[in-house]
């Protein structure tokens, strides 16, 4: 294939379109497909299979099969550690493609998906891959003449269902501690993006992770992924997404009374003092909001800077923000791609509306880029207030909002003012103020002096309405186990 300094969506191949299904590539049982968008062009990059509760019931059975009978949970764990690795391998060797099939589905910065997505990708299978066969219980001392000790099984068959933003990283994070733990996978990628996830089953097939062990079954939310939710067949479902789609996931799996990790929405506020190295806070907040385009649940959307900066602090990020370069994400020097698709561009131009009806200064952007492309300036609003819906709702664009704020005590009010408490940053130098800061934010990741760290060994997951359990590291593993006590007389 061609370097990726002259690629094009042309140049890429897209070989996976059907379902995955016990290890078969089949067509919806409807017969139904639907287009992905290359949202750079608003062009149809292909059909893929709509599957619905009939495929999700197959895969289901298939996964179940494969669990409870099948060579995945029996198999000694270094060797399905061993798997493990093989497939982080194979992604590694991919990764040109792999990246370019992301930036084609997606429209992320090609720069993006080589440097950020896929390494954190491989990282991901691997840190996992090394705790297969480190998963175990403990012995208890209990009353009595007993032995008691527990085991840590795999939940069984998880349902999974991610995101558009991150299509290829949440399928990573998503599939590495349910493989570790012996689980089996029946996964929903995002309809807006189910390319990369596609290519990922048919790698892991490749490098012999056995037949109904990982089932994919692209589609649409309220059919696929409400059928992965009630399906009795399936024990836990790991969901990535909006927490009106996890309310509707907690209705749905009422019945079957599935074990639930949401990783969901955020609005997470970034904290300024005036005692910051403002270049490097600066720099901060410029990535922590566009990166991804905007479209990060993470995304430091409010941001607080202490008054007395307030001025050297805008004219630093305005002048980064100026340099920012939208356009063909297949270029290596575009650092800004296209929205998703027309209903998330439609609803960042209202916020930015909204931004102007409710009187904050649009100091940057504001408008589309282009007119072919669901590009979107990066946009600036300064002097917005704590009751305006741009400082209150996730836009999931590349909007920000700065605040201005006075002091300590104020400023941890008012970053906890509001439902969500995903993330959160501070920069200070001050580390009786960060400590403090840090301990007082409701939020799941607080980053001192940085953002957007991730590691696939760091926990993360929300607070309050961003959601419940957490990804990555041991937490994240725990999720896909079950504790089994047992207790053996021995008198
Ligand atoms: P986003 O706004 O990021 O698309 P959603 O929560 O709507 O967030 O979607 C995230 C994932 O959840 C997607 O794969 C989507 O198809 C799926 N989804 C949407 N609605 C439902 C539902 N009712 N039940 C299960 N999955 C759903």
């Amino acid at each position: 294939m061609a370097t990726t300094q002259s690629l094009s969506a042309a140049d890429i191949k897209v070989d996976q379109t059907q379902c995955f299904i016990d290890g078969k590539w089949v067509d919806a049982a409807s017969g139904k497909t639907f287009a992905t968008i290359n949202p750079a062009t608003e062009q149809e990059i292909a059909q893929v299979a709509e599957g619905d509760a009939e495929d999700v019931d197959r895969a289901a059975k298939a996964a179940r099969k494969a669990f409870d009978s099948g060579p995945w949970r029996t198999m000694d764990a270094r060797d399905r550690g061993r798997l493990m690795y093989k497939l982080a391998d194979r992604i590694e060797a991919d990764m040109e493609e792999l990246a370019a099939l992301e930036t084609l589905d997606n429209g992320k910065p090609i720069t993006e998906s080589r440097t950020a997505d896929l390494p954190l990708v491989i990282d991901a299978i691997r840190y996992y891959a090394g705790y297969a066969d480190k998963i175990h219980g403990s012995t208890i001392p209990i009353r009595g003449n007993h032995l008691c000790y527990t085991r840590r099984e795999a939940v069984g068959v998880a349902g999974q269902i991610i995101p558009w933003n991150f299509p290829m990283l949440m399928t990573a994070w998503k599939w590495g501690p349910a493989l570790a733990a012996g689980c089996t996978i029946v996964m929903k990628p995002a309809e807006q993006t189910p390319l990369t996830c596609l290519r990922m089953a048919h790698l892991a097939q490749e490098v012999g992770i056995p037949d109904g062990v990982i089932n994919v079954v692209p589609g649409f939310g309220p059919t696929a992924g409400a059928a992965v939710v009630k399906h009795p067949q399936i024990d836990k479902v790991a969901f990535t997404g909006e927490h009106r789609t996890a309310q509707i996931i907690t209705r749905d799996s009422a019945e079957t009374l599935k074990r639930l990790t949401f990783e969901l929405g955020g609005k997470s506020p970034n904290v300024i003092f005036a005692d910051a190295d403002l270049d490097a806070a600066a720099h901060g907040a410029y990535v922590g909001l566009y990166l991804n385009q905007g479209q990060c649940c993470c995304a430091g959307s409010r941001l607080f800077v202490e008054k007395s900066v307030h001025e050297p602090f805008m004219e630093k990020l305005t002048a980064l923000t100026s340099s920012r370069r939208l356009g063909n994400p297949f270029s290596p020097d575009t650092d800004q791609g296209p929205q998703i698709d027309q209903a998330q561009f439609d609803k960042i131009l209202s916020y930015i509306d909204k931004g102007q009806a409710e009187g904050a200064e649009c100091v940057q952007g504001g408008k589309r880029h282009g007119d072919v492309g669901y590009f979107i300036e990066p946009t600036i609003f300064d002097g917005v207030t704590d009751q305006m819906a741009i400082a209150q709702d996730e836009i999931f664009g590349p909007v920000l909002s700065v605040l201005t704020f006075d002091d300590h005590e104020e400023i941890i009010r008012r970053a906890n003012d509001t439902f969500y408490g995903l993330a959160a940053a501070v920069w200070t130098r001050d580390i009786s103020k960060a400590h403090d800061y840090a301990a007082r934010v409701r939020a799941g990741t607080v980053w001192v002096n940085c953002y957007d760290v991730f590691d696939a060994a760091a926990p993360f997951g929300g607070f309050k309405m961003s959601g419940y359990g957490r990804e990555l590291g041991e937490e994240g593993l725990k999720a896909y186990t079950e504790s089994k006590t047992v207790t053996i007389a021995l008198g």
